[in-house]
C-alpha cells in the first residue's frame, strides 16, 4: 500500500490533540502501516515537536523552515507538493488550517478529497469506504473514495481517539524544499483575543445553550442550573449572534475548544462546527427532537423540553 502521512498542527512547540488522534485514524485505513508525521514550522518550537512526535510516530518529518514559522497554507501546500507521491495517502485534522490545506492540495497532487470525515469503515482493494456529515450535521453519508492515485483525507477532530502509546521510538529525519515559498498571504501579526467574563475551558462542568433556548431571557434558567450544579454556562453561535451571551462563550470551531468532565447540552442540534470544539467529556444532551443529529454522539440523550427540563433539574439538585 501507499504511504499515509499525517499532518501535524502544533502551536508554541505543543502539538494539536489532534496529531494523535490521526494515527489512529491511519491505523483504520492500514492497521499495520508505519504511518510518517509531517511536522512543518521553525527553530526549537518545531524541534520540541518533532521529538514528542518521535514517540508515537516510527517516522516522523521534519520540515524546518522560516517562511514556515507560521501555518500559511498556501506555503505548507508548496511543501507537501515536493514530498508526496503519486499514491500516498495525506491525513488532515478537519480544522480552520485543514480546510484551508486540504482542497488544493488534492488539486495539486491529482489525488481525491474528502472532508470532515467522522469514521473510517476500511480499506476492499483500492476502494476507501468512510462516514462523513453533510448538511451541518443533519445527514451521515457513507463515501467511497478511489485511492489509487492517492487521497487527501481531512478528519474531524476529536472522533478518532488519540493513539498515546508512545511505543514508536521513532526517527526525526529533516529534509529541505526547493520549491519557491513565497505566497500571496503574508503573515502579520498574533492578535490575542481579549480575555472573556469566564473562561469556559477551565470548567469541569458546561451547561451549553443552544438556539433551543428560544429567549434572551431564558439564559437566566440555564445560569441557575449551572449555579446549582457548580458549572459555567456556554453556548452555540446562534445564541453569541443574537448576543445573548459574550463571544468567550461560545463553543465551536469559530469559538472555544473544551475539555470539561461533563457537557450539558441544552437544545443544541449538533453541527460539526459545535462538536469540533468539544474534545473528550460525558455529553448529555437534551433536545426536543428525537432525530437531533446531537443524539448520535451523546453519551446520554433526553428528549424533552429545556425550559421545563432545566428548571426541574435545578429543583431536584436544590432538595439533594
Ligand atoms: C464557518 C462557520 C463556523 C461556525 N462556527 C460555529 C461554532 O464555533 N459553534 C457553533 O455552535 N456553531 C458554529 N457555526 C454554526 C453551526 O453551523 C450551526 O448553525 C450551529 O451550531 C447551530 O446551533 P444550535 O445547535 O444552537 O441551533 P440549531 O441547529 O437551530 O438547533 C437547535 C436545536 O434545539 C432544539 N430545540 C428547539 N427548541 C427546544 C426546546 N424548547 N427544548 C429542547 N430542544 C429544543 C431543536 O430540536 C434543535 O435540534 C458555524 C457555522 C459556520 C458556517
Amino acid at each position: 500500500m501507499a504511504k499515509l502521512y499525517a499532518y501535524i498542527s502544533h502551536k508554541n512547540g505543543v502539538a494539536d490533540d489532534t496529531a494523535l488522534e490521526l494515527l489512529t485514524a491511519a491505523a483504520k485505513i492500514d492497521a499495520g502501516a508505519s504511518v510518517t508525521a509531517i511536522v512543518t514550522g521553525s527553530g526549537a518550537d518545531l524541534d520540541k515537536v518533532c521529538q514528542e512526535m518521535a514517540a508515537s510516530y516510527k517516522e516522523v518529518l521534519k520540515i524546518d523552515n522560516e517562511a514556515m514559522a507560521y501555518p500559511n497554507a498556501e506555503i505548507i501546500r508548496k511543501a507537501l507538493v515536493e514530498i508526496i507521491k503519486d499514491d500516498d495517502i495525506v491525513l488532515l485534522p478537519h480544522d480552520t488550517f485543514g480546510m484551508d490545506l486540504g482542497p488544493g492540495l488534492s488539486i495539486k497532487t491529482d489525488s481525491p478529497f474528502a472532508a470532515d470525515i467522522v469514521d473510517i469503515e476500511g480499506v476492499d482493494g483500492s476502494t476507501l469506504k468512510l462516514i462523513r456529515q453533510e448538511f451541518a450535521g443533519q445527514v451521515y453519508t457513507h463515501v467511497t473514495c478511489d485511492i489509487s492515485s492517492g487521497a487527501i483525507l481531512n478528519i474531524r477532530p476529536g472522533v478518532c481517539k488519540a493513539d498515546e502509546s508512545k511505543a514508536a521510538g521513532g526517527s526525526v529525519t529533516e529534509t529541505s524544499v526547493s520549491a519557491d515559498l513565497s505566497a500571496g498571504r503574508r503573515y502579520l501579526e498574533t492578535v490575542i483575543p481579549e480575555a472573556g467574563d469566564v473562561d469556559i475551558t477551565k470548567s469541569d462542568v458546561l451547561v451549553s445553550v443552544g438556539r433551543g433556548i428560544e429567549d434572551e431571557e431564558n439564559i437566566e434558567i440555564a445560569q441557575e442550573l449551572a449555579d446549582a450544579m457548580g458549572a459555567v454556562v456556554s453556548c452555540s453561535r446562534p445564541i453569541v449572534d443574537a448576543k445573548w451571551l459574550e463571544q468567550s462563550r461560545q463553543v465551536g470551531t469559530s469559538g472555544k475548544t473544551v475539555k470539561p468532565k461533563v457537557y450539558m447540552a441544552m437544545g443544541i442540534s449538533g453541527s460539526f462546527q459545535h462538536l469540533g470544539g468539544i474534545k473528550g467529556g460525558f455529553m448529555i444532551a437534551v433536545n426536543k427532537n428525537p432525530k437531533a443529529p446531537i443524539f448520535q454522539v451523546a453519551n446520554v440523550g433526553v428528549v424533552a423540553d429545556i425550559l421545563e427540563f432545566m428548571p426541574e433539574l435545578t429543583e431536584k439538585i436544590g432538595d439533594l
